[in-house]
């Protein structure tokens, strides 16, 4: 891979701008693209955000109604929680993130069925913990955690006794929390695995799509879109353009035909693929013209390089079935750096293209 993919200036994910809640949930994102880290990202500052919204006022109530106990552990997730959203922005670590989300989540729930939270309604937010699980550790991880999260939970409803001695859950209601739990669990599950799936699909899409966009078809070069997308982004503020366009290219189509004319316009990307340095990068800029770039040397190795080419070209004989015949290409030479942007260097090449033309053509013209 050439030198020209590292990427410097990324187009920035577009988050919705004017409502600043929303993009308060991308806080933590590291990826400029809505992906499966980005999804995660948001979901955990969704959940902590919800969460201290809930958690707080009810360990303030439950503080008031003499639930001690509840009440700081409800207002301790709440911290961790706000906690945790700075962690995220000054990290960006989701993972770890994830885990300060979700563990103490468990043991808040499995605390709230155990005593039965306000009034025996402390099963009634254990709903929220499979969705939670699978969003944040996917379907592998989330459905084993969720394992022995159903397993704690199938201890305290059944294996533990004096949590019931205030309310008490009827035998009835404890077999309907496990088999609502664990219908919700099943439920979130096929969900998560249709998203994954979803997204997975979507993700190699739009990389096939991004190749054939990127890609001509009929060299199987960088076209001019994937060019000028690999140049504007490459970490290199100097490299040397070439751009060659085939001297009398008509009359091959006019002689021998189309088919020939592409033959012989994939059989001079070879060429001129072959010939390229390691730190160089080639494209079908155009019709007939070609544009290759290249770093990390002197312009005078840039023009050496375009002389080579050159007289590859020129030295080639082009066999198409019982036609034989030969070619030549113009080349202008221009140097993109501080002074010079890559717009005015495409130009300066270009204009120079066009002086190796009117000065006879099959030659190389340099500033
Ligand atoms: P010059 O030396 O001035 O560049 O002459 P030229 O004949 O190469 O230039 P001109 O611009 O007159 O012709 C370019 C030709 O390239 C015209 C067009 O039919 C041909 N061409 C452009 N794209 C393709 C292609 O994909 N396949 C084929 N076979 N021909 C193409
Ligand atoms: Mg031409
Ligand atoms: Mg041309």
């Amino acid at each position: 891979m050439s030198i020209f993919d590292s990427t410097k200036r990324k187009k920035k994910l577009k988050t919705p701008v004017g409502f600043s809640w929303l993009t308060f949930l991308y806080v933590g994102k590291t990826d400029n693209v809505f992906s499966e880290s980005t999804r995660r990202v948001f979901i955990i500052n969704l959940f902590t955000s919800v969460g201290v919204l809930f958690t707080f006022p009810l360990g303030i109530v439950s503080l008031v109604n003499g639930q001690l106990v509840l009440g700081y552990s409800l207002l301790l997730i709440a911290f961790l929680y706000a906690m945790n959203h700075v962690y995220l922005r000054r990290t960006h670590n989701h993972a770890l993130s994830g885990n300060f989300v979700i563990y103490p989540l468990y043991i808040l729930m499995i605390y709230l069925v155990y005593t039965g939270g306000v009034k025996g309604t402390g099963h009634v937010w254990i709903y929220c913990i499979p969705a939670v699980s699978l969003f944040l550790h996917g379907m592998k991880r989330g459905l084993i955690e969720l394992g022995f999260f159903t397993l704690a939970l199938i201890i305290t409803l059944f294996f533990t006794a004096s949590h019931f001695d205030e309310f008490g859950y009827d035998p009835a209601l404890k077999s309907r929390i496990l088999f609502s739990f664990i219908v919700v669990v099943f439920l979130s599950g096929i969900y998560e695995y249709s998203m994954s799936r979803f997204n997975q699909e979507l993700t190699e899409t739009s990389a096939k799509l991004k190749l054939v966009a990127y890609k001509d078809a009929v060299t199987d070069l960088l076209n001019r879109r994937g060019m000028l997308q690999r140049l504007e982004s490459s970490a290199y503020s100097r490299f040397h353009l070439l751009l060659a366009d085939v001297d009398f290219f008509k009359s091959i189509n006019d002689e021998y035909g189309h088919d020939v004319g592409d033959y012989a316009l994939v059989e001079l990307a070879n060429l001129i693929q072959a010939s390229l340095p390691e730190k160089g990068v080639a494209s079908r800029w155009g019709g007939e013209e070609f544009l290759i770039a290249v770093c990390d040397c002197s312009e005078s190795d840039a023009y050496a390089l375009a002389e080579l080419i050159r007289q590859r070209v020129q030295e080639h004989e082009f066999v198409y079935l019982d036609h034989k015949f030969r070619m030549t290409l113009s080349f202008g030479v221009a140097t993109m750096n501080e002074s010079t942007s890559l717009r005015e260097a495409i130009t300066l090449a270009d204009g120079r293209l066009y002086q190796a033309k009117r000065a006879g053509r099959n030659r190389t013209q340099r500033g």
